[in-house]
């Protein structure tokens, strides 16, 4: 393999089962996030069944197009694992011909027999298969099961093909040790991820703030490349940088986050530079939550809630990330009008004059909240009510499903309430319900103010 920028790779998932939708294919997750690490280019994840025509047509395909293939699954000793006979006909350069004659590896029939002699009974005969291998390739141990992998260098497309085992535990460290080790520096780069959290814009207007840096052909004029992803409301923008040295590409970053910054004030609430060694575990599903807490962990402040329509979410989005509890005082779930009376004080008069789902309504349970909290003696900063209807009943002509009125107030005397106008079914108006609420305290905590996404006005 020659060192430079851009080398590619392709990563061949093989299996029924993957193929048919039984078991998610997570080996190309993994293999595509440490190939990032490593600094190279992954192009395409492929999967197929358990075919060798199919498997060897994959193979060939991906291997003229890429430096790099690696074929997980397919090495079992049974009748539907194929993937030694597919790579014999790609390397004979015919997958839809007979397969050529595999050989016995003498080294590897001795592993796969001391994989067994631990094991009452010994080798069953069928297990032989497994040292087979096609003329020109190498086998790869497999210290966690009985699977060697393979190796094989296409002359014909100039690339490398690795097969390696199925299933995960012994796929990654025979990854580790064959391909990571001998790939180290090869990449003659290294490529680094920045993630930057926001909420309370829309992909879109994200991605129109962002203009010219989320330009695809940055990547190959050596700048810093920025793409958007959204999930439940948080926007995050991906900046990616290819460059000689950690150093140079954390300094790339910097500099596009200091652009980023000045484009997109007040919405960006963390910062996540992905670490290699923690591998696919890059989850930000609870982050919104986490950095509200952080910063009224930093000022000394509790937060209550008072509940309608998401039944407890917010406190469950508060108390899902560990240590909340200094943090977190509690709440009210005040589902019924009733409960919104007899437990943070609503005013009875309030439903039939303006209903549950009002600012009226969502002020006084927020108020009520806090002065609950006041009386029994518990220092709480800030209450925050959620009222709503979440569909899909419920619903009239001036307050359709999706309509939440969320308030916040505060022991400084401040307050606030604010009307949305959710989309998409009862589970998706709940969630986003509790991260506006997030979203809203957050604002007032760094003393910002904007017009969240889906909020509306009278
Ligand atoms: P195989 O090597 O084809 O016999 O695969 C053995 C087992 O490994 C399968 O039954 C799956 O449970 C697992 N496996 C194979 N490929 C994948 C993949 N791409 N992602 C996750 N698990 C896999
Ligand atoms: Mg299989």
């Amino acid at each position: 393999m020659t060192p430079g920028p851009h080398i590619t790779a392709a990563l061949l998932s093989v299996g029924d089962e993957l193929a048919l939708g039984q078991t998610l294919d997570t080996n190309s997750r993994w293999l595509a996030e440490r190939l990032f690490d490593l600094g190279f280019r992954t192009t395409e994840h492929a999967t197929v069944d358990d075919d060798p025509e199919r498997i060897a047509g994959a193979m060939t395909r991906l291997a003229a197009a890429n430096d790099l293939v690696i074929c997980t699954g397919g090495l079992g000793p049974t009748a539907d694992d194929l993937t030694r006979h597919a790579l014999a006909r790609a390397l004979a350069g015919a997958p839809a011909g007979p397969t050529p004659d595999l050989v016995a590896d003498e080294d590897a029939l001795e592993a796969v027999r001391a994989w067994f002699d631990r094991r009452p009974g010994g080798m069953p005969e069928q297990n032989a298969v497994q040292a087979m291998r096609p003329p020109g390739a190498t086998c790869l141990a497999n210290p966690h099961g009985t699977a060697p992998g393979l190796y094989a260098r296409d002359d014909a497309s100039a690339c490398d093909l690795f097969c390696l085992p199925g299933p995960p535990r012994e796929m990654r460290p025979m990854f580790e040790r064959e391909i990571a080790a001998r790939l180290a520096g090869h990449a003659g780069t290294v490529t680094r991820a920045r993630y930057l959290l926001t909420i309370g814009l829309g992909e879109s207007a994200v991605a129109e703030q962002l203009g010219t840096l989320m330009d695809r052909g940055r990547e190959d004029a050596g700048e810093v490349l920025v793409g958007t992803t959204a999930s439940r409301g948080v926007v995050t923008c991906r900046l990616r940088a290819t460059a000689a040295d950690n150093n140079t590409a954390a300094g790339m970053l910097d500099e596009v986050e200091a652009q980023i910054r000045e484009r997109l004030p007040a919405v960006i609430f963390d910062r996540r530079d992905p670490d290699p060694s923690a591998g696919s575990d890059h989850d930000l599903s609870d982050a919104l939550p986490r950095a509200v807490l952080e910063v009224l962990r930093a000022r000394h402040e509790k937060i209550a809630v008072v509940e309608s329509c998401t039944g407890g979410g917010l406190g469950a989005e508060l108390t899902s990330v560990p240590g909340s509890s200094d943090v977190f005082f509690g709440g009210w779930i005040t589902y019924e009008n009733a409960a919104k009376v007899e437990m943070v004080g609503v005013p009875p008069d309030a439903f039939s004059a303006v209903g549950a789902v009002s600012r009226e309504c969502a002020q006084a349970m927020a108020a009520g909240g806090l002065d609950r909290a006041r009386e029994m003696d518990r220092a709480v900063a800030h209450a925050i009510a959620i009222t709503g209807i979440a569909g899909p009943a419920g619903g009239g002509d001036d307050k359709p499903a999706g309509t939440v009125w969320i308030a916040r107030a505060s022991a400084d005397g401040t307050g606030e309430a604010r009307r949305f106008l959710f989309r998409g079914g009862r589970a998706a108006v709940r969630e986003w319900s509790s991260r506006a609420a997030l979203a809203i305290l957050r604002l007032h905590l760094i003393g910002e103010s904007m017009t969240l996404l889906a909020e509306t006005h009278d």
